[in-house]
């Protein structure tokens, strides 16, 4: 650890989580367009959040655009650290040990929701993963332009044993239910499974 305290020690601010903090690893799936990005950076005005992990070097979060934020549930912290699947290669995705895939698709656009369908099947029925999956109709508030019923969405996830939540990650609506449903699905299956 550097004792130095150079002229941009003040700029920057970086909080460490106290390593006590059990993180989980969440992984951002979808379509290109459906609002992943967007939903991410909503995460990080939660109210639930306590403290924001960012780089202070910009070219490493390019490399490496991970996102960490606390979130206090029933009197516990965890650490949710945000992985988006476009940054990763197939091969790199294995690697990953995710605890929590987040499928993400808009329910303003219908081949965003088949692509959501057909990942969701492949993480169950080929990866065979029983992690915490969370389907996610995004983009809400384009009322009028909505092309996916919630009753479809919430059949499919039914069947994959996933938990469906519509959000706007433009007008924030439902994103903090969103952020607690994904650390309480992790929760329910890390008291439930026997995993190493
Ligand atoms: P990504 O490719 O999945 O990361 O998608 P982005 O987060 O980059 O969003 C793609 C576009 O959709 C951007 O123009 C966002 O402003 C827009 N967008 C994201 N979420 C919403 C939403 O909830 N409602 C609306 N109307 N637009 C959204």
């Amino acid at each position: 650890v550097s004792d130095e305290s150079g002229p941009n020690s003040e700029e920057i601010q970086i909080v460490i989580h106290p390593s006590d903090l059990p993180v989980y690893r969440v992984l951002m799936m979808g379509a290109s367009g459906v609002g992943k990005t967007a939903l991410t950076r909503q995460f990080m005005t939660s109210e639930y959040k306590g403290t924001y992990i960012e780089s202070p070097t910009p070219e490493i979060d390019m490399v490496e655009p991970e996102l960490n934020v606390n979130v206090l549930l029933d009197e516990q912290e965890s650490t949710l650290h945000f992985l988006d699947e476009e940054q990763y290669p197939d091969i790199l995705k294995e690697e990953l040990s995710i605890d929590a895939y987040v499928v993400v698709f808009s329910v303003s656009d219908t081949s965003s929701y088949n692509y959501a369908v057909k990942t969701i099947r492949t993480l169950r029925e080929v990866q065979k993963t029983h992690k915490a999956i969370i389907l996610v109709g995004n983009k809400i508030d384009l009322a009028r332009q909505r092309r996916v019923a919630r009753h479809d969405a919430l059949r499919i996830a039914k069947k994959f044993d996933c938990r469906y939540i519509e959000t706007s990650a433009a007008l924030n609506h439902h994103v903090d239910e969103l952020l607690v449903g994904i650390l309480s699905q992790i929760r329910e299956r890390v008291s439930g499974a026997t995993h190493s």
